[in-house]
C-alpha cells in the first residue's frame, strides 16, 4: 500500500467568528492528485494554507508523512520543504533573474552552495520549458511563464508534495493550458499534488480524486468519473451544473 503523504483529520479553522473549516477529513496517498474544487469562499484556500501553514489551524490534527505536525514541535521551514506551495499570483522576487528567484531558497533555507543551487534550477528551467529565460527578470515574462518559474521555484527545495492554488486563475486563457502541461507533467512523474482548481477539464484528465468542498466542509470525494457524471450529493451537482 502507498504511503499516506497527508492526513487531515477534524481540522478546524476560524478567523474571528467566522467559522472557515469545519472537522475537515482528508488522506491523500502518494502520487496521488487531488483536486480540490467548490464555490469561492468555501475554504479551499484555507485549507491548503493550514496544510504548510500559511495559517494554524484551531484544533484538530495534520499528519505529514506520518509525522504530527504543530508548530510548538516543529521547525515551519522544515514542512514547507517538504510541502511545496504555488500561488494564484506567482510572488516571483521582481529584483531577481529568473534563475536567482529558483535558487533563492536552496541557497538561503537549504545552505547548499550556489553552484550547486544553479546547476538544479537549470535542469528544473529545462523541465519547465524555460532554460533560455535564466537571466531574464520577471517582469519581462508572460504569465504563464511566471507561473512556471513559481513551480520551477517550489520544485527546487525538492519537495515531496506540492499544493497548487488556482495556479492558473490569473492567467489570460491562452496561457492556462502551458501551465496545466507542466502540472500533468509533474503528476505523470509520481508528484503527490494537492490542487485548488476551476478548471474542471484538468481534474478529470489528471486527478486521481476530486474533493467538493461547500461551507468550510467536505461534501464529497471521489473519482472524477463519480464526481463529474455521477455525484451522489445535490450539492455537488448543484456545484458542478453551474461552473460546467
Ligand atoms: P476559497 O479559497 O474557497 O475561496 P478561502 O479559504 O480563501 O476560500 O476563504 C474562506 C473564508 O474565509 C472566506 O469567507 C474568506 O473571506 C475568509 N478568510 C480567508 N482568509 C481570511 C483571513 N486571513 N482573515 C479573515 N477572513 C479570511
Ligand atoms: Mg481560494
Amino acid at each position: 500500500m502507498s504511503q499516506e503523504m497527508i492526513k487531515v483529520e477534524k481540522l478546524n479553522k476560524s478567523f474571528g467568528n467566522l467559522h472557515v473549516l469545519k472537522d475537515v477529513d482528508m488522506s491523500v496517498k502518494e502520487s496521488d492528485v487531488v483536486c480540490l474544487i467548490g464555490a469561492s469562499g468555501s475554504g479551499k484556500s484555507t485549507l491548503l494554507r493550514c496544510l504548510n501553514f500559511l495559517e494554524i489551524k484551531d484544533n484538530g490534527k495534520i499528519i505529514i508523512e506520518g509525522d504530527e505536525v504543530n508548530k510548538e514541535s516543529h521547525d515551519l521551514n522544515d514542512i514547507r520543504t517538504k510541502v511545496g506551495m504555488v500561488f494564484q499570483h506567482f510572488y516571483l522576487f521582481p529584483h531577481k533573474t529568473v534563475i536567482e528567484n529558483v535558487m533563492e531558497a536552496p541557497v538561503h533555507v537549504k545552505k547548499i552552495s550556489k553552484k550547486q543551487a544553479r546547476e538544479e534550477a537549470l535542469i528544473l528551467l529545462k523541465k519547465v520549458g524555460l532554460a533560455d529565460k535564466e537571466n531574464v527578470y520577471p517582469s519581462k515574462l508572460s504569465g504563464g511563464q511566471k507561473q512556471r518559474v513559481a513551480i520551477a521555484r517550489a520544485l527546487a527545495m525538492k519537495p515531496d508534495i506540492m499544493l497548487f492554488d488556482e495556479p492558473t486563475s490569473a492567467l489570460d486563457p491562452e496561457l492556462v493550458g502551458e501551465v496545466l502541461s507542466t502540472m500533468k507533467e509533474l503528476a505523470e512523474e509520481g508528484m503527490t499534488m494537492v490542487v485548488v482548481t476551476h478548471e474542471m477539464g484538468f481534474a478529470r484528465e489528471v486527478a486521481d480524486w476530486v474533493v467538493y468542498m461547500h461551507d468550510g466542509k467536505i461534501v464529497e470525494v471521489g473519482h472524477p468519473e463519480d464526481i463529474f457524471q455521477n455525484p451522489k450529493e445535490t450539492r455537488t451537482k448543484e456545484f458542478l451544473d453551474s461552473v460546467l
